[in-house]
């Protein structure tokens, strides 16, 4: 099959590689229909995560099943599929408590920005449409194989609540998911941190009821002042940065959480700031098996529209564009096609 690799920082490819084949009786193999880019791939991509030259690149895709393994029951080959980019068996202890980004059969999609993808614990990880969706559907479903349920994560982390008011940290495709979460959730106020027009605009259209363009220190006294000095009883970190971590502890009100979804990079903790005024952190890579269901349901019956964060598509052979292009801020998030 033809594939998006990654050979050095800055260095994407899209060339042949072998097929993905069933492992184990529990996988499934998936046609792509869409996949796209990652914040996160931008990791690897700008040099601060190790590489190996030539591995395939992509955990976001959807598509329809082409081929199962033996001991795969509730999918079936033809299903169109929304696959998280975390695969579990959803039977374990840890998947049975809500927490199947720790399954003890975890998997990861490893090449959502090609022709196909090989999918471990196809049973537990793959929730499957009722017969092929709508065209227009196909970005919304996409942004649930992580940044929706990602965001949402983020959200039920930091305890949003009905009333509440909730602070997002981050206006990257998490960070704008963030804020759709926390006002399907109820918030009252909704306040998204963002420079940027284009993104101020989608986080208005998902519920944002302040937008606050200072960072920083400068931000964080916005924040405060919107708040009436009091803070916000919910944050939600959607960067990773030490940076974007320093800022959510600082806008969160005593007592409040902090629900962090950023993969950390040089994070350090204010853990004397947390003592004192008893704020708490929560989170981590996102479960997203258990959203799923809850949040296809909000995507079929068109409650929310998430794959608006998609503003730039692309034939999968232009993916090393699709990088440059949201390297250079340039595009939020880019989909690919086959
Ligand atoms: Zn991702
Ligand atoms: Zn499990």
């Amino acid at each position: 099959m033809r594939a998006t690799t990654i050979h050095a920082p800055g260095d994407i490819r899209f060339e042949e590689v072998p097929d993905p084949v069933i492992e184990e009786p529990t996988d499934a193999i998936v046609k792509v229909v869409a996949g796209c880019i990652c914040g996160s791939d931008l990791w690897p991509y700008r040099g601060h995560n190790d590489i190996t030259a030539g591995s395939t690149i992509g955990h976001e895709c959807v598509g329809v099943v082409e081929e199962v393994g033996r001991e795969v029951r509730d999918v079936k080959v033809g299903d169109f599929v929304v696959v998280p980019f975390d695969h579990c068996d959803n039977t374990c202890a840890h998947c049975r408590a809500g927490m199947q980004s720790a399954c003890v059969n975890l998997g990861i999609t490893q090449s959502g920005q090609g022709e196909y993808a090989r999918v471990t614990q196809a049973d537990g990880s793959l929730v499957a449409t009722d017969g092929m969706p709508d065209d227009h559907l196909i970005p919304s479903l996409l942004a649930l194989t992580d940044v929706m349920a990602t965001g949402w994560h983020a959200a039920v982390a930091a305890g949003v609540r009905r009333g509440g008011t909730a602070v997002v940290v981050g206006d990257g495709a998490v960070g704008l998911s963030g804020v759709l979460a926390a006002a399907q959730m109820g918030a009252e106020r909704v306040i998204a941190m963002s420079r940027h027009e284009p993104r101020q605009e989608i986080a208005r259209a998902f519920g944002a009821t302040d937008i606050v363009a200072e960072r920083g220190e400068e931000g964080e006294a916005r924040i405060a002042e919107l708040t009436g000095g009091i803070g916000a009883d919910a944050v939600l970190e959607c960067v990773g940065t030490d940076g974007a971590m320093k800022t959510a502890f600082a806008v969160a009100r005593p007592g409040a959480t902090v629900g962090f979804v950023g993969v950390p990079h040089g994070v350090e903790l204010p853990v004397r700031r947390m003592f004192q005024k008893n704020v708490g952190l929560a989170g981590g890579m996102a479960p997203v098996r258990r959203y799923l269901p809850d949040l296809l349901e909000r995507v079929l019956s068109g409650s929310i529209d998430p794959g608006r964060v998609f503003d730039l598509t692309l034939p999968m052979s232009e993916s090393a564009e699709g990088y440059r292009a949201m390297d250079e801020r340039r595009a939020i998030k880019v989909l690919l096609q086959p």
